[in-house]
């Protein structure tokens, strides 16, 4: 977690041959000219740099460490939702930053699998949270592990960073838009090698008799001295019985569990406005889960029974373990950027990401940064690409005009005027829309999700789950071919 401060990272070398050769402010500079130095994108390039020079090397030990994991949010869904999120908010998308675009240092990770090309989320979180690289499905326990196979566990344990930093002392937390149970929150707490046993419904029989025990009880069972201190996200019904409407078999009310099984005071929150009237100061314990299954994207529900927002959990996280008198370690993931990719539905990936970048600044606004160590990063990628030469002024949800200049709508009309028809025209320019067109669906008041015309290439396009029969003889089919990645979870 210490970075060698002797080791400059590969990007502060570069800067400190530009600052050599004069480049970062140097008005008189040779070869420089005064248009070129007043130039917005040279001056926000160059400020920067000098941020980067600037930013104290890491000597000391952190206190605090927030991992941040976008799920599936590879490089170009980084950059595609920097465009979304300036777009949204009315500014230039090209020049936009991100709240971890502005943290000082950057680097790459492996993420790979042992048995896969494609890694999926079992095996990423496992190569994040242990350092080991093992099968893709399979929960932090590493490559001796056999999918599916409860025999191959045991021996095949490798301890997690919340378990390390449980040990040493510290607090720990782990927060996610899924299913607590899904299998990044679960590498967190748990040890499996099935990622699909998330409750004892989830299990076959053998496995169970084998003494394998699913992911949902062994955040509970884990007991006070180990489990995390704070737990948000969602998945209820791997915690309670079917009896009172949850999944479970076995009888068992594992939110009663914890309850009766914690030391101090507990909290369990249901909903986003109860867990905004909780006191930080009052609570040892927090488990909050606020939907039976995934929690639902970002904005989509409001009123009083709504869940709260991945920010409003971080900051709540962030509130309760703050107080711990050692530090502590939490891990916050947006978990439904990649439940979007796999709908091939950029729109709400990058919504997603686009929330987790607001998390990550109510982080950094609240932690001392000189003593909180803040990471963002991907478990792995996904198939998004940004296509064609669509002008800058363009929709990142839009469509790259066709050869005559116009891109079009299902119906053949041109796209331009039938989002202007459907945004502009009726009282409630929502609803008439989808009254009037089937092809042109208004997500919201910004941005417009289309059904398009067989020949249109989106700006923006997810590969999760491609029609190819609809693609057939058309030239852009190679281009989306030869960017299909196989499916992941
Ligand atoms: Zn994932």
């Amino acid at each position: 977690m210490r970075p060698n401060s002797s080791r400059r990272p590969l990007g502060l070398a570069l800067v400190a041959v530009l600052s050599a050769l004069g480049a970062p402010g140097a008005t008189s500079a040779a070869g420089l000219s005064a248009r070129q130095v007043a130039d917005p994108d040279y001056r926000a390039s160059d400020a920067a740099l000098q941020q980067a020079i600037r930013a104290p090397a890491p000597g000391t030990r952190a206190r605090n460490v927030i991992l941040f994991i976008g799920d599936g949010m590879g490089v170009s869904t980084v950059t595609a939702a920097r465009i979304f999120e300036g777009q949204a908010r009315g500014v230039d998308g090209a020049s936009n930053r991100l709240a971890f675009d502005q943290l000082p240092y950057a680097a790459f990770s492996k993420t790979y699998s042992q048995d896969a090309l494609v890694t999926d989320s079992a095996n990423g979180a496992t190569a994040l949270l242990t350092g080991v690289k093992t099968l893709n499905g399979v929960v932090s326990l590493d490559g001796s592990a056999k999918r599916g196979d409860c025999a191959s566990a045991a021996s095949a344990r490798v301890a997690t960073l919340a378990e390390l930093a449980k040990a040493s002392g510290l607090a720990t937390g782990v927060v996610t838009t899924t299913r607590l149970t899904d299998a990044t929150p679960a590498a967190v707490y748990a040890h499996a090698p099935q990622r699909n046993w998330e409750s004892d419904a989830d299990m076959p029989t053998a496995a169970r008799q084998a003494g394998c025990v699913d992911i949902a009880r062994q955040l509970i069972e884990a007991g006070p001295g180990a489990r995390p201190d704070v737990v948000l996200g969602g998945g209820r019904g791997k915690f309670t019985p079917v009896e009172a409407g949850g999944e479970r078999k076995d009888g068992r009310d594992l939110i009663d569990a914890w309850r009766r099984g914690s030391t101090g005071r507990v909290a369990t929150p249901r909903t986003g406005a109860e867990l905004s009237t909780l006191d930080p100061s009052a609570t040892d314990s927090l488990l909050g889960i606020f939907g039976s299954d995934n929690l639902p994207y970002a904005g989509a529900i409001s009123g009083p029974e709504a869940p709260p927002s991945l920010t409003q959990m971080t900051s709540a996280a962030i509130a309760v373990l703050a107080r711990k008198p050692r530090g502590y370690f939490l891990v916050v993931e947006g978990g439904n950027i990649d439940k979007a990719h796999h709908r091939n539905d950029a729109f709400h990936a990058l919504g997603e990401t686009a929330e987790l970048s607001r998390a990550v600044a109510a982080a950094m606004a609240s932690v001392d940064m000189t003593d909180t160590l803040i990471v963002v990063t991907a478990d792995h990628s996904h198939g998004l690409v940004i296509s064609g030469y669509p002008p800058r002024s363009a929709s990142i949800l839009g469509a790259v005009p066709r050869d005559d200049g116009e891109a079009r709508a299902g119906d053949g009309i041109v796209l331009a005027r039938a989002l202007e028809a459907a945004t502009h025209q009726g009282d409630n320019p929502l609803t008439t829309a989808h009254a009037r067109r089937s092809d042109v669906l208004v997500e919201d008041r910004v941005f417009r999700r289309i059904e398009l015309d067989e020949d249109a290439l989106p700006v923006a396009l997810g590969s999760g789950h491609l029609d190819g029969r609809r693609r057939q003889g058309h030239a852009i089919l190679l281009q989306r071919r030869g960017h299909q990645v196989p499916d992941h979870l």
